[in-house]
């Protein structure tokens, strides 16, 4: 089926007469039997559910839906965006391993890697989006297990070249490792650019309403850990908490990393989304292709406006010809660069604020990627500590506006914008 298709019916299909909708099944336990069906499934015997902790058949079908829309084998959900990216990479890294990340990925990933898991004894390197195949060869390490960046990254909206990122990890036996929050598979399928493993924080465009924070992981089967067993031998080796499973021998390339991060770190960090935000993740990828379509067409005006207008001294969105990713994105984002535009007002620091105190319909919020208007000023809220010369360090101007287009009549929006910069 179609990309549009799969956003209704991928991952679940009623028999006659059971509901139409995906079911929210609102229990934490399954019953058996007998101890002996029970005990297969604790030995990975036999697939089915025991406890929602690891599985559910909500969030089965939900992970299976998108699945089918990025293009994989497998797919889970998780509780937050966080613990996605905490999984993917912690499912193939320990204490004593080495991963390559872009610099220009959300503030929060940053810390979870920079402070969070360096706790834990593994070591990151930041490269730089633009890094060319050369300086990306020159960060990597022999104890380096994947390469990270986002397709488009949260803030700084720049666009990975996710065929030069994949072709350097390739050439050292890693995945490369992609966030697609911001693009969803809509806009862009990392996996047919060489993409290995693709993370969501759901909580942004597919879950669409600002309704659930969650987060999800799907593999694109593609990866041969066979054929670097050195590298990654939990998945290649005898599990011996599952009596010796060896997770590429039992599931094969398809299913060896989704069932790993399931059965080991979904038991043992419990990260695990409630049926029923899994059931509301499921219900707004429904209207993905409708609304991501809007968000991008409203942006895409959004930024000519500001462009053109005199309070403005700069703008920032892949889709506006003369920017720096414009051609990037013609190739990774050819419907569109998403909702988010960022944005400089003339007069710096106090003028951002003054200006958005007057907005009416774009509303202050921390949040991205919704069907309202959102609206951020880093300087005054996620970046307040800062002071102007650490704020430029940062890549994060005084004046720097961060606006998520969301999917309201365009007049309006534009009519909302040139109010308040009047004012
Ligand atoms: N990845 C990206 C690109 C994000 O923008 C965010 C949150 O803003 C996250 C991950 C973290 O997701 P969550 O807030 O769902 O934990």
């Amino acid at each position: 089926m179609k990309f549009d298709t799969n956003c209704l019916h991928a991952g679940y299909k009623p028999a006659g007469g059971e509901p139409r909708n995906i079911p929210i099944i609102q229990s934490t336990t399954f019953r058996y039997e007998t101890s002996e069906d029970m005990g297969k499934l604790f030995d990975l015997e036999a697939s089915g559910y025991f406890y929602t902790r690891l599985q559910n058949p909500t969030s089965d079908a939900v992970a299976a839906r998108l699945c089918a829309l990025e293009g994989g084998t497998a797919a889970m959900l998780l509780s937050s965006g966080q613990a996605a990216n905490f999984f993917a990479i912690f499912n193939i890294a320990s204490a004593g391993d080495h991963i390559v990340s872009s610099a220009s990925i959300y503030g929060g990933t940053y810390n979870l890697f920079a402070v969070t898991m360096k706790r834990m004894g593994i070591s990151f390197t930041f490269v730089s989006p633009d890094a060319s195949e050369e300086e990306l060869a020159a960060a990597m390490q022999p104890n380096t297990k994947a390469l990270f960046g986002e397709t488009i990254a949260n803030p700084a909206l720049t666009v990975l070249d996710i065929e030069r990122f994949s072709k350097v990890a390739h050439a050292h036996g890693v995945p490369l490792i992609v966030d697609n929050t911001f693009a969803t598979p809509y806009l862009c399928r990392p996996f047919q650019w060489g993409a290995d493993i693709v993370t969501h924080s759901t909580t942004k465009y597919l879950d669409g309403h600002a309704a659930a924070v969650g987060g999800a992981i799907v593999d694109s089967g593609n990866f041969d850990w066979d054929r670097y067993s050195d590298k990654f031998p939990g998945l290649t080796t005898p599990d011996d908490s599952y009596h010796g499973v060896t997770y590429t021998k039992k599931f094969g390339l398809e299913g060896a990393y989704i069932t790993k991060a399931t059965v080991q770190l979904m038991r043992d960090f419990g990260s695990t989304p409630a049926p029923m935000n899994s059931w509301l993740l499921g219900m707004g990828m429904e209207t993905l292709p409708l609304r991501m379509q809007k968000h991008c067409d409203n942006a895409l005006a959004v930024a000519k406006f500001l462009q053109n207008h005199p309070n403005i001294t700069w703008v920032h969105y892949a889709g506006l010809e003369g920017d720096r990713y414009y051609d990037l994105a013609k190739k990774y984002l050819p419907k569109g660069c998403c909702g988010v535009v960022s944005f400089g007002v003339k007069g710096g620091r106090s003028a951002a604020e003054r200006f958005m105190a007057k907005l009416e319909l774009c509303s202050i919020a921390t949040h991205v990627a919704d069907a309202k208007t959102c609206v951020l000023h880093p300087a005054s809220a996620t970046h307040r500590q800062m002071n102007d010369e650490e704020l430029l360090a940062a890549g994060v101007g005084p004046d720097l506006v961060r606006l998520s287009v969301g999917i309201e009549d365009i007049d309006d929006l534009i009519a909302d914008l040139a109010r308040a910069l009047e004012e």
